[in-house]
């Protein structure tokens, strides 16, 4: 709890998509705990109010008020809800100080995705702090504009190359594939190749973005990150002196203490993990947003029966390969969603299969699991690159080949079995070590988060 008394109202806005309503309602959370006499109001749209659980916490409250469609593709919804902002977002708001009797928002804590919420803030004289993803995401969209310049016309061109033969994973495949040269002109991402460049800073689609992070992230009165001091020290000295105040909380899992819930997926997987072999168990999951195409999901079906190791399967079983029988012998457990953070944090679980969205990289160095990334799209390429080169915590399967291969047997069995993946074990063990250090009473991530305390409070 918090020493200075704290009554604001603070509104905490989540991009109402997938991961990121998790992301936000993690941080509101931890603000209510941390600050009980403040209101929290949690904004976000009806459709992804369900996947937060409701909050028995008094004083954070549910305003389910943004509007999604529900006509369309995914995307189609997200780029209508995108097109409606920042309308819609100042409808959010109004909701919530209305919800409130009048009570004005002090301050508004917000996604990444909507930088547009920088003008709403500054128009109600509420204080603005930004969740800025990634922290290889938001070092991306600052330098856009250099990486555009440097590598632009190289995906032009590279737009008439034809695809690899096995290219099943993004969209991005055909683009910027092949290039290995390394990013050096920017210290924050000299360890990444031209092709590990998250895809969306490249097609106009995202020029919204690009320019709203651009101008209002530096003006927040802080950005907090999903990360901790020290992970990543070039990122950090180049987000330090890029914005007011650079404030890495994470692994922001760890800020809230766990709630031990008994929904139906703990029930399965907890139970069914105890059984196993302390480190014999794979954990697969794509996140919330991507999955393989159907003929990478054979491979991969194949790949974990020729493994050998038991696994635990996260994804909807209408994406299951057709005629996959689930887990010869028993060795696996398919589930539709898992409690991620419990099963990581399991002794049971020897290694990670993950498409690298960064908060599943977090909890994989918070559960101390090495990994094996199958990357996809955005900045999972990014991640999946620091994760296997920059602290040698996990291997990369490479689009085509590799997981068509064998590869993903092989990637299995050199993490599970090898030295080297005993060696990785080792390493982030350690930075699971650090990780929990940070977020120890006077560690980095917990003195940052009182920082954090003190601008919503005002
Ligand atoms: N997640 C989970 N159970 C599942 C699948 C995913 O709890 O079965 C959670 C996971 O713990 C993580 C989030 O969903 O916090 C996925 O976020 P990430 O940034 O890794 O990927 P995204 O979904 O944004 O691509």
């Amino acid at each position: 709890t918090h020493d200075k008394p704290c009554r604001p109202h603070i509104a905490v806005v989540a991009f109402p998509m997938g991961s990121h309503v998790h992301t936000l309602f993690t941080i509101a959370k931890a603000l209510a705990l941390a600050a009980p006499a403040a209101t929290v109001s949690f904004i976000t749209s009806a459709s992804s109010v369900a996947s937060p659980p409701p909050s028995p916490i008094a004083n954070l409250r549910l305003v389910p008020a943004l509007e999604v469609s529900s006509a369309g593709t995914p995307g189609e919804q997200l780029s209508k809800f995108v097109r409606a902002m920042p309308g819609n977002l100042r409808a959010g708001l109004e909701e919530a100080v209305s919800r409130e009797d009048g009570l004005r928002v002090s301050c508004i804590v917000s996604d990444g995705m909507m930088p547009e919420l920088g003008e709403v803030a500054r128009e109600m004289g509420a204080v603005w702090v930004v969740d800025g993803c990634a922290p290889v995401m938001a070092v991306s969209l600052l330098h856009a504009y250099e990486l555009r310049e440097a590598f632009g016309s190289a995906v032009d061109d590279a737009r008439g190359i034809t695809p690899k033969p096995l290219c099943f994973n993004s969209s991005n495949c055909n683009l910027l594939s092949f290039s290995e040269e390394l990013v050096s002109f920017v210290p924050s991402l000299s360890s990444l190749r031209v092709r590990d460049i998250p895809d969306f800073i490249f097609p106009p689609t995202h020029d919204h973005l690009i320019a709203g992070t651009i101008k209002e992230y530096p003006k927040a009165a802080a950005v907090v990150f999903n990360t901790f001091q020290g992970l990543e020290p070039l990122i950090d000295a180049d987000l330090t002196s890029m914005l007011t105040k650079y404030l890495p909380i994470g692994p922001t899992k760890l800020l809230t203490p766990r709630a031990e819930t008994e929904a139906e997926a703990d029930r399965l997987c907890i139970p069914w993990l105890d059984r196993q072999r302390a480190a014999s168990v794979v954990y697969v999951s794509f996140g919330t947003f991507n999955a393989p195409s159907q003929r990478g999901l054979v491979e991969l079906a194949r790949g974990l029966e020729a493994s050998g190791h038991p696994y635990l399967w996260s994804i909807k079983p209408e994406m299951l390969p057709k005629g996959f029988v689930v887990g010869g012998g028993g060795r696996g457990l398919v589930v539709d969603w898992a409690p991620q953070e419990r099963v990581l944090g399991h002794p049971a679980v020897g290694a990670f299969l993950t498409h690298c969205g960064w908060n599943s990289v977090m909890e994989g160095i918070s559960g101390g699991v090495p990994m094996v990334c199958w990357p996809f799209r955005w900045d999972q390429m990014a991640n999946a690159r620091t994760v296997s080169r920059v602290h040698g915590i996990g291997v990369t399967l490479e689009e085509g080949g590799d997981v068509a291969e064998g590869g993903i047997a092989k990637a299995l069995k050199t993490v599970m079995e090898e030295e080297e993946g005993a060696a990785m074990r080792a390493r982030v063990k350690m930075l699971k070590a650090r990780a929990e250090e940070a977020v120890a009473p006077g560690g980095s991530s917990s003195e940052n988060f009182k920082t954090l305390l003190d601008i919503v409070c005002g």
